[in-house]
């Protein structure tokens, strides 16, 4: 069978003995028997750039605003956007078998691959089932405490590392971040495909870098045209939640550490969604 062209990862309707079998009889991974998680969500991209991260910190930011407990599962390893975000550097205390997690300013519990490595700037080269272990000790191992909201910044695309992610976490949903570039592609698609098939509910897209802010007069500016968003979410029948542009005070922000100071709104009927879980 060739595996790449038909494989639908359903492997009751196929008897092909192949890679993708082994893949879809991973069992979700137990919670640390000391953590309490309430709701957990994936944020995903197609692929990599295009502000998933800056998405679940602003998500993140705002649930946490809502006065709720969050935490951020950083399972993104190619850079690391979301300790930068918050100005978290190191601060994991391990302790025999367990981990403890960072703390933002504001009090969102943080880990990530990047906290654990002495040197941020040094590229992780590790392959795809060593970050899908890494990600699973952080469900395992971490004690994570008091948690209404997890959002798991999930590794961008849809190969085989975030289908295990996908696969060993209980994800009560998922959110797409695109742009208006990705709109055109078959990435949206991929990524509704891959949810569907996990039957994992798609809480619904967000479109980042959707238009830019002019910093003079404030006055929006197409750059891409007229925004596909709206049909494109409406063609997969899933909600398009925010529209965010892109916006210099914003990459501010990330680049100072302080995206809890964030004071636009773009994030809110998001939260709203994620909050209406
Ligand atoms: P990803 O997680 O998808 O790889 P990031 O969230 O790390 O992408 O974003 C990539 C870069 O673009 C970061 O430096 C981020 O601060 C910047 N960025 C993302 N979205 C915006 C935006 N809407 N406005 C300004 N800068 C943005």
């Amino acid at each position: 069978m060739e595996e790449q062209n038909t494989c639908t990862h359903d492997c009751s309707s196929c008897g092909a003995d192949c890679a993708s079998r082994g893949n879809t009889e991973i069992q979700k991974e137990p919670l640390n028997p000391a953590s309490s998680v309430k709701h957990v969500i994936g944020v995903v991209s197609g692929k990599g750039g295009v502000g998933k991260s800056l998405v679940t910190s602003m998500l993140a930011t705002e649930m946490r605003r809502r006065s709720w407990g969050v935490a951020v599962l950083d399972a993104d390893i190619t850079g690391p956007s979301v300790p930068k975000a918050f100005g978290v550097s190191g601060g994991v205390e391990v302790s025999g078998e367990t981990m403890l997690p960072a703390y933002t300013k504001t009090g969102i519990q943080l880990m990530s691959v990047n906290l654990l490595l002495e040197d941020a700037r040094s590229p992780v080269v590790w392959r795809g089932p060593v970050i899908a272990g890494a990600v699973k000790q952080f469900w395992t191992d971490v004690v994570w405490t008091d948690v209404d909201y997890m959002f798991v910044d999930m590794p961008p695309g849809t190969g085989d590392v975030p289908l295990t992610v996908f696969q060993s976490l209980p994800l009560d949903g998922i959110i797409i971040v695109t742009t208006p570039q990705e709109l055109v592609s078959m990435i949206v698609e991929k990524a509704v495909n891959m949810a569907k098939l996990m039957n994992i509910p798609i809480l619904g897209m967000v479109e980042n870098m959707s238009y830019a802010v002019c910093p003079d007069c404030g006055k929006e500016i197409p750059l891409f045209g007229e925004s596909r968003a709206e049909a494109v979410a409406g063609e997969y029948g899933i909600p398009l939640l925010a529209r965010i542009p892109l916006d210099t005070k914003l990459t501010g922000l990330v680049d100072k550490g302080v995206i809890e100071l964030m004071e636009n709104e773009y994030i809110v009927p998001a939260a709203d969604a994620v909050e209406g879980l």
